[in-house]
């Protein structure tokens, strides 16, 4: 069954600008979704309504059966987001910060499950470390670790490779390989095809507020090469 069901959903900003015209799409349980579309396409504004945090014009999202506009907070606590922007508080320490988003969802302490994801993001050795004294890598890492906090059933990365280095773009690779191992849902926006194909077990394709299609990694590509 679909974790995340997505019915003829649609966007226009009071601007006028229509961000998303109609996007069906059913999201499954443990697989990877890359949303892939050019600047402008409308996958963050996607993002930003299954998260609760732009109201849609049009449709209907639900998030683990719960509607997102009726059943917000139960939609919410399903759902971690890794913002694009890295905000981190500098003097903080590692370990703090992750606490700290646990505890804005109201959720009690559990070291166990904080040591875990910090483990998992190799982050452990350095969570007394303040956030300044990390590199931009880590810090990616960080925003994760934060997301998962909570133990979310579904992760969302808007663009989590933007602007970064082809090392760094490898080393955000295999830690959303090690997340899938793991079996967490995720879902991330990009514009590179190349990322889409490295991380992702279907792709949709997004191009002016509408899906043009959703197909598996292999069966998308195998039409690339046919073509080339
Ligand atoms: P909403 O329909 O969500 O109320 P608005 O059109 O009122 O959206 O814009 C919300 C905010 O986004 C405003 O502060 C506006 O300045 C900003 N904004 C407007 N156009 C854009 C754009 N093209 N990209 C990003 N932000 C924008
Ligand atoms: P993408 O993430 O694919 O780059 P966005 O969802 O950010 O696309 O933007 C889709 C369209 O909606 C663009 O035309 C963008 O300028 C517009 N847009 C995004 N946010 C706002 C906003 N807050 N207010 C008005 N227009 C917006």
């Amino acid at each position: 069954t679909a974790i995340i069901q997505i019915d003829t959903l649609s966007k226009q900003y009071d601007s006028g600008t229509r961000a998303l015209s109609d996007v069906t799409l059913d999201i499954h349980e443990g697989e990877i979704i890359a949303l892939l579309g050019p600047n402008g396409a409308g996958k963050t504004t996607l993002i930003s309504i299954i998260c609760g945090l732009v109201v849609p014009t049009g449709g209907t999202v639900r998030v683990g059966g719960h509607d997102i506009r009726t059943d917000w907070r139960a939609a919410r606590r399903l759902i971690g987001l890794v913002p694009q922007e890295i905000a981190l508080e500098p003097f903080e320490k590692v370990i703090n910060c992750v606490r700290f988003t646990r505890g804005l969802y109201g959720e009690g302490q559990d070291d166990a499950h904080i040591e875990q994801v910090l483990r998992s993001l190799a982050l452990w050795d350095k969570r007394d470390a303040a956030t300044r004294e990390l590199s931009g890598g880590m810090k990616r890492r960080v925003l994760i670790a934060k997301a998962l906090a909570h133990r979310p059933k579904v992760l969302f990365l808007d663009e989590p490779t933007a602007g970064v280095d082809v090392a760094l773009r490898r080393e955000m690779w295999e830690v959303v390989g090690q997340l899938r191992r793991e079996g967490v849902t995720i879902i991330l926006t990009t514009h590179y095809l190349e990322e889409a194909e490295e991380m992702a077990d279907r792709i949709g394709v997004i191009n002016k507020g509408r899906l043009l299609l959703v197909k598996p990694t292999s069966e998308l590509m195998g039409e690339f090469g046919k073509k080339t």
